[in-house]
């Protein structure tokens, strides 16, 4: 079947309090969500960023989409890096490749009849998660209350908190998280950039003194040398991680010789053609792979990269996540197990609590 075309709609979604990492403070999420439509089903994705990602999608995206076969998103998927050369492909570009790309294998999936997990071939029936929030902004009693809630109420062995801000403050923060998650329970971090090398080299030894065994992000991401020197010289049992802003292949396999664990957003990455191809930049280099966000999504294209190590199971998109759509996996045993009796993504739009967040 043809796709006889595609509808964009950016809803905002207001975070619970003004929240912040190490970097950036926000108080709300733009989610911008693609319906691609043929004669018999509808795919679905999304992507988070700016409302000019929906332009880009409506004025460049949507006439190479329009006319395809519904079985072929890679054709789909090279003719939108085509159109998009002159715009501009990283970033907002990339976002609008993902998230047409995702409703572009959701729609085969669903003309299919399977999941896109199975479509897509499975190497796991589950992926592990990580519970992700833990802001900078947040009391150490709110902080607790929510790691103690993933850790006890859906026994998820893996959190992540961000730091950074206040650096000295850290150490107080790292002593709350343990305290509220036991001794058993994998204590990562986030520094989203925030740091200098030997800043950060000083700091990842004080998080390896918490059982801190992750640091993502400890220099911004487009200081390579400074990612592989923090890899080289930070404590052995202390991963390096970093991904989540690389926009296409050659970045990701460039970043890849510089980390312990590679990250990728699949709504930024270039959508689900682009991720599994990370998996075999993963493969290729021995590495793990955690998939940055946008669980409801990441779920399926994990179940299908045999180098997953976990999802980043993150507050703020899971609240929108729920918010948004009816059919979002539940986390309870510390991962996400995709349906094989719900085509595609499983997820549809909740039309009536969407109309309320319409940007
Ligand atoms: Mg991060």
């Amino acid at each position: 079947m043809a796709i006889t075309g595609l509808d964009v709609a950016v809803y905002t979604v207001p975070t619970e309090e003004e929240e912040s990492d190490g970097t950036l403070v926000w108080g709300s999420l733009t989610c911008i969500v693609v319906h691609v439509h043929a004669a018999e089903h509808v795919g679905l994705g999304y992507t988070y960023g700016s409302k000019a990602v929906a332009e880009l999608i409506e004025s460049k995206l949507a006439q190479e989409v329009e006319g395809r076969d519904e079985l072929s998103p890679q054709a789909a998927w090279a003719a939108m890096q085509r159109a998009l050369r002159n715009a501009g492909r990283p970033g907002a570009g990339s976002m609008a490749i993902s998230a047409v790309d995702v409703a572009l294998w959701d729609l085969k999936a669903k003309a299919l009849g399977v999941s896109l997990a199975d479509l897509l071939g499975r190497f796991h029936e589950e992926v592990p998660v990580y519970g992700s929030g833990g802001f900078t902004s947040y009391s150490d009693e709110r902080l607790q209350k929510q790691l103690s809630t993933w850790v006890d109420d859906f026994e998820i062995p893996r959190v992540k908190i961000k730091v950074g801000r206040d650096p000295g403050r850290d150490p107080e923060r790292l002593a709350a998280a343990r305290a509220a998650i036991g001794d058993e329970t994998q204590l990562f971090v986030d520094a989203n950039g925030a740091f200098t090398r030997k800043q950060a080299l000083h700091w990842a030894q004080r998080y390896a003194e918490y059982g801190v065994t992750y640091l993502e992000e400890p220099v911004t991401s487009e200081d390579r040398e400074g990612l592989r020197f923090l890899r080289d010289r930070g404590p052995a049992g202390l991963a390096i991680a970093a991904g989540e802003y690389e926009w296409d292949l050659p970045q990701l396999a460039d970043l890849s010789s510089c980390v312990d664990i590679l990250q990728a957003d699949v709504t930024r990455c270039g959508g689900v053609t682009n991720m599994l191809r990370a998996d075999a930049l993963c493969k290729a280099r021995a590495l793990p792979f955690s998939a940055h966000c946008a669980p409801a999504i990441s779920a399926h294209v994990c179940a299908a990269m045999e180098c997953v190590e976990h999802i980043e199971y993150f507050h703020d998109h899971v609240r929108a996540e729920k918010l948004l759509f009816e059919g979002t996996l539940d986390p309870a045993g510390g991962s996400l197990r995709p349906d094989p009796g719900r085509p595609g993504l499983g997820l549809t739009l909740n039309e009536d609590r969407a109309q309320e967040l319409v940007a």
